[in-house]
């Protein structure tokens, strides 16, 4: 991924962690504005077409986050963090509502889009591959 593409915001770093927290979940993470946007998902990510899975956005992350390892006991999500797929993503289409983005993964490969969900809420989405 070249510079120039970089601040174009047409893609970057895409990173799923799988965090051991109280209740385990995966957290999707994707570069966008300098900073890792971020859904917490509640079950494994589709790999699949039709599957489609809820998402909630969590706050943005700093960029380093997407090498996190462990979040220390008494800090609000402790637990062991594990990359539990990694690459980069090119962003097709942004809209507030939705992101439509080409995932190269090790386990995540194609186009994949993000729905802000609205009936259930500002910070729901649908994760699914298209
Ligand atoms: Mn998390």
């Amino acid at each position: 991924m070249g510079q120039e593409e970089r601040r174009a915001g047409s893609g970057g770093i895409y990173v799923i962690q799988e965090h051991h927290a109280a209740r385990l979940h995966w957290d999707l993470r994707l570069e966008m504005d300098g900073v890792l946007k971020s859904w917490a998902v509640p079950k494994e990510p589709p790999r699949e077409k039709g599957v489609k899975r809820l998402c909630i956005q969590t706050e943005d992350h700093p960029l380093e986050y997407a090498d996190f390892g462990e979040i220390p006991e008494g800090r609000y999500g402790a637990g062991i963090v594990k990359t539990w797929d990694r690459g980069t993503f090119r962003l097709e289409d942004r809209k507030p509502d939705k992101l439509v983005f080409d995932i190269r993964g090790e386990k995540l490969k194609g186009r994949y889009v993000l729905l802000r969900f609205k009936k259930a809420g500002e910070g729901n989405w649908l994760f699914f591959r298209t």
